[in-house]
């Protein structure tokens, strides 16, 4: 038995490994082998992946073969030994594998290629002090509201800084979205494998997570750090106060029973998500239906669909889940369609990952590490130029710039291949507005299956009433057992239903009208010590990676945790003029882009056209502003 590149214990022969890496993706295999070997003349130009085919190298076959042959070729010396190499790729190494993997000189990612390679429970952005060293007579204590992603991770950062916390959940269990949405099919659109905090890593069985494993990972995040002592279940925190006098913010919660308490923290984390408020949409007589209306964050799994008649509303990342599900068993299903939604091609988004693959990314930590790195970094960079509007186009409702056209016509192409010779389809579900003015859909080709299907309809209709037995379409009644809603939620309405009071009781909904915005997503001025994680315009269409932002947020918060506790201070409170400026910067920035100038509906959007969702610059602007807090910014005392 020899001891071979697994670092996670196991013992496997040489053979049996070669065996393994025949299975891996070329990519993280050239990237690993440059690592482990020191020898970066795998790196060459003809092993370069496709950005688009990534992890896959989107090479042909041959070519393949040669950078797979040559890498074994080069490992297997490491194999068969003891040989120890660096856990993280040294910076003049990593510059080179960033512009192998780039194709090209790109400073972006050189930036993100700092925190880029994370072998699991390698966590570059742990806290570097704790309250007991570095402000032993400090009293700070921090409230966290919600246990989804964003508030597990904060409480972490909490925890590790030594800073007393209590997280509070009003549902009984952690998770937030991966809680609430359990419709048939629920999975995430993002790669599991960067859909995980970097530094935590996971085996996953599938490339795109299902609901319950990413509400297990959670849980199990949660339970191994500690996490579960700290959190309140089953309570909501209705209002917060801030104290100016004693530096403190009063919370006001109740539990599902009606009993309320009242909490005092010097700092309060709202991690209370985006996309928990349900919208319903006002359709004429929808009170006056007598079967089931339900929305698909609030699933009856008490239905039973089978031969029944199912009205679906809503074409967007729900529905597309949820509806090809039902579509198998209902006898009939009515879709209404207000927009079509572009669809991305995913040929693997309901596959799971081969078996030699995830063994190698369960027992090669580095292996996962640069697997990882190869769907982060390009993501990470994404595609802000075809997102970005060129006045001298011009741009139209039907694309935006040169680079935007190109991607309408390649996502145009997918959808025609799948409609094939039915015209009337392919009228329908062609969009009429410019992609990335709203999200992409990930698609392996099941949504245009279902809308072929003999029991499937697809209506491009508005509802025009609907009665106690269905759904009324012009002059024609639509008979329904069953309404499901995949009507979204409500995005824009930020930290609702919860009431803030800062400086001088100022309430925080009336500061925001309908234009919610903080700095940076996280702070406002008025608001001392209240800190937003997946606040306004922290969100990406093409060119982020949510997890990371949220990784952003919670470095930034931590720092200014640590300033207070540091330099002694009571609160921290952002300057008007920082803010002001930052505002118009972000309005600015997002006319540029597609979903700015868009005139489509899309949750991007508030009611009155501004885009209080999305982060309008490059990824690399949002990871350098957060991590650190340049106290310049706010007001200490
Ligand atoms: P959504 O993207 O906001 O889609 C809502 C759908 O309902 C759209 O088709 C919308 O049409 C339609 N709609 C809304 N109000 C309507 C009305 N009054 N009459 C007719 N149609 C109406 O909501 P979602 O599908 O729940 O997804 C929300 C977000 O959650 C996603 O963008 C994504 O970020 C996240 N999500 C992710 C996943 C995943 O990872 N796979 C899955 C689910 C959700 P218009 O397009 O015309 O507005």
């Amino acid at each position: 038995m020899n001891k071979t590149l697994d670092r996670n214990s196991t013992q496997v022969t040489e053979e049996e490994l070669a065996a393994h890496l025949a299975s891996a993706q070329v990519p993280a295999l050239v990237m690993l082998t440059a690592h482990v070997t020191g020898d970066a003349s795998v790196l060459r130009d003809e092993w370069r992946p496709n950005l688009k085919t990534l992890p896959l190298s989107g090479l042909d076959p041959e070519t393949e073969a040669a950078a797979r042959s040559r890498c074994f070729e080069l490992l297997a010396p490491f194999l068969a030994t003891q040989h120890e190499w660096a856990a993280v790729p040294g910076e003049p190494l990593r510059r080179k594998l960033v512009t192998w993997l780039m194709g090209g000189e790109n400073e972006d990612a050189q930036a993100i290629a700092q925190v880029a390679f994370t072998p699991n429970k390698v966590d570059p952005r742990r806290p570097d002090w704790t309250l007991d060293s570095a402000a032993p007579d400090s009293a700070l204590n921090a409230v966290v509201i919600g246990a989804g992603f964003s508030g597990l991770l904060a409480g972490l950062r909490l925890k590790q800084a030594g800073v007393p916390f209590k997280i509070i959940e009003k549902s009984v269990g952690v998770g937030g979205t991966w809680w609430e949405n359990t419709y048939p099919d629920c999975r995430t659109d993002v790669r599991s494998h960067i859909y995980t905090y970097s530094f935590v890593q996971h085996d996953w069985e599938t490339h795109y997570g299902r609901q319950d494993r990413i509400h297990g990972y959670l849980h199990q995040f949660a339970a191994d750090n500690g996490l579960l002592e700290h959190m309140v279940f089953g309570t909501e925190v209705t209002a917060t106060r801030w104290d100016q006098e004693t530096g403190t913010w009063t919370l006001e919660t109740k539990t599902a029973q009606g009993v309320g308490e009242t909490i005092e923290s010097n700092i309060v984390v709202s991690a209370v998500g985006q996309l928990n408020r349900p919208s319903i949409p006002k359709l004429p007589g929808l009170d006056t239906f007598d079967g089931p209306v339900v929305h698909s964050a609030q699933w009856d799994h008490g239905i039973d669909f089978t031969n029944k008649r199912v009205v679906v509303i809503g074409t967007g990342a729900s529905a597309l889940q949820f509806a090809p599900a039902v579509a198998k068993v209902a006898e009939q299903v009515t879709i209404f369609q207000r927009s079509a939604p572009w669809l991305r091609p995913t040929p693997v988004l309901r596959q799971e990952i081969e078996n030699g693959e995830r063994w190698l990314l369960i027992n090669l930590n580095q292996y996962r590490a640069y697997y990882r790195f190869s769907i982060f970094l390009p993501r990470l960079i994404g595609n802000l130029p075809a997102a970005t509007v060129d006045p001298d186009f011009p741009p139209t409702e039907v694309s935006v710039s040169a680079a935007n056209e190109a991607l309408r016509q390649e996502l145009t192409a997918y959808l025609e291949e799948q409609a094939g010779d039915d015209e009337e389809l392919r009228k329908q579900i062609i969009p009429n507005y410019p992609p990335a003015a709203k999200r992409i859909i990930c698609d392996d080709g099941t949504w245009v299956k279902t809308l072929k299907r003999d029991n499937v309809r697809l209506v491009s209709q508005g509802v025009n009433r609907i009665d106690k037995d269905g759904v009324w379409l012009g002059d024609e009644h639509v008979p329904a057992d069953i309404i499901l809603l995949g009507t979204g939620f409500k995005a824009s309405d930020f930290l609702l239903p919860m009431s803030v009071a800062g400086i001088d009781g100022k309430d925080l909904h009336e500061t925001w009208g309908i234009d919610a915005s903080a700095y940076l997503g996280v702070t406002l001025p008025g608001y001392p010590n209240f800190f937003c994680m997946y606040g306004p315009n922290t969100n990406t269409v093409v060119h982020g990676n949510l997890v990371f932002f949220l990784e952003c947020q919670a470095n930034y918060i931590i720092d200014a945790v640590k300033t207070l506790a540091t330099g002694g201070h009571r609160s921290l409170d952002l300057r008007d003029d920082v803010f002001a400026a930052y505002d118009k910067e972000i309005v600015a920035e997002s006319a540029k882009r597609t979903w700015g100038w868009s005139k489509t509906h899309s949750w991007y959007m508030n009611a009155e056209g501004r885009s209080t969702i999305m982060w309008p610059l490059p990824a690399r602007n949002y990871f350098e502003r957060t991590s650190k807090v340049r106290t310049e910014d706010y007001k200490l005392s």
